[in-house]
């Protein structure tokens, strides 16, 4: 039987990798992957540098003990170049390979924006352990970093760099941060609470230009203002990895397509983590694709098993003022109440007509209650 094959070796393609066997001693597992296959946490890429950790320190288990933990193939530093559906079979940068089964764990890309100015090419962004790496090294003499973006990654970031005695300069066109996840009230009190701690916001516009200037970078805002920073780190969101499933002719949407299964619209494709998209829609947190793989490595296996995704809240490291939240499936009608308003903390609940909670927001020290407010989700 021609074997299994993940491409991917983050969360995403080893959690299947491990389950599967689980369930399959025998099936011969390649993982093919782009970097070396070193399996790493990638939430801490936000949180290890006020931790004085190397990108090699972040590192928790290295690729040779995966490959003999998990009794599999691995094509490092391959490249996947194309899929043939109809022959099963996908092209790579060491040669071609049959499948029985191929599971796309491709993870997703940094959006960058366009910006002007001489030193444009200069602006980083933190996705992988090679990127952090080189932030590591280019932060290490910095004192002030101007950071695009005020999303998840933007404002963990922001708290890391003031925890490691560097001051944060965060643009962004909204109002207030987090705003695809927060309510008002809960970014009103994250945006004052990190303030408090430090961090400058420039909300309501955007960067325009980066230029080297004596020493670092001026930026230029939309506003006209202009920012001296000794870097500009860009967090502007994530895009799923889609272009080589497209030319494959798999059916993309944000994501890759799957159905319950996570079966894409190809027979014998797989597709799950950053790269895809859940009935439910796209889903880049580890909950999600534990889950996920977990009920995939079944399906796999002989056993069809449907992905269900439980409550799983969304955790904001940003330990100046933490967050955790729990958004309403689509298409719940409902309306936010603030519970509990202190300066310690905030208690959102988003309820329906007939008071069943189907949402919330923690902020500061009412994270605590995660736990007892998650049971009572309907
Ligand atoms: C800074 C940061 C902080 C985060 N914090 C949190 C958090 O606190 N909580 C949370 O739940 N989530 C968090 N996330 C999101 C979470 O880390 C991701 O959802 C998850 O790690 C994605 O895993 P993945 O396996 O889908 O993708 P990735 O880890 O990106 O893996 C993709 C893999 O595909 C390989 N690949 C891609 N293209 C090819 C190709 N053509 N050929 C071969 N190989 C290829 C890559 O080499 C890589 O091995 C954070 C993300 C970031 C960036």
């Amino acid at each position: 039987m021609e074997p299994v094959i993940i491409v991917g070796s983050g969360l995403a393609g080893y959690t299947v990798a491990r389950e599967f066997r689980k369930y399959d001693k025998t099936t011969q597992i390649i993982m093919i992957t782009q970097d070396n296959g070193d399996f790493y946490s990638k939430p801490m890429l936000s949180n290890a540098f006020a931790q004085k950790k190397t990108a090699e320190q972040l590192v928790s288990s290295p690729a040779k003990n995966m490959v003999e933990q998990i009794n599999m193939t691995l094509l490092a530093e391959a490249k996947l170049k194309t899929i043939d559906t109809g022959k099963h079979e996908v092209d790579t940068s060491l040669g071609r390979y049959g499948y029985s089964k191929l599971v796309l764990a491709l993870g997703a890309d940094v959006v960058r924006l366009p910006f002007g100015g001489d030193a444009a090419q200069q602006i980083l962004s933190v996705n992988d352990l090679l990127d952090y790496a080189h932030f590591r090294t280019q932060v290490a003499s910095a004192k002030r970093v101007l950071v695009i973006g005020a999303g998840l990654i933007g404002c963990e970031f922001a708290n890391d760099l003031l925890a490691a005695g560097i001051k944060p300069t965060v643009v962004d066109p909204m109002s207030y941060p987090l705003t695809a996840l927060l309510p008002e009230a809960a970014g009103l009190a994250v945006k004052a609470a990190l303030q408090a701690a430090g961090v400058e916001w420039k909300f309501g516009t955007t960067v325009q230009a980066v230029d080297r200037a004596e020493s670092g970078f001026r930026v230029t805002l939309a506003n006209g203002e202009q920012l001296d920073t000794d870097l500009v780190l860009s967090a502007v969101g994530l895009r799923p990895r889609t272009a080589l499933a497209r030319d494959a002719g798999l059916e993309i949407k944000r994501g890759i397509v799957v159905d319950a299964h996570g079966e894409t619209s190809a027979k014998d494709v797989y597709a799950l983590g950053d790269c895809a998209e859940y009935e439910a829609g796209v889903m880049p947190y580890v909950l999600p694709i534990m889950t996920a793989g977990r009920a995939m490595a079944q399906t796999l296996t002989g056993t069809p098993t449907p992905i269900v995704f439980s409550h799983m809240p969304v955790s904001v490291k940003t330990p100046a003022h933490p967050v955790s939240v729990h958004t309403a499936r689509p298409g719940v009608v409902g309306t936010w109440e603030i519970a509990i308003a202190e300066d310690a903390g905030l208690k959102l609940l988003f309820t329906d007509e007939a008071g069943q909670l189907h949402g919330f927001v923690l902020t500061g020290a009412r994270t605590s209650e995660r736990a007892a407010v998650v049971k009572l989700l309907g």
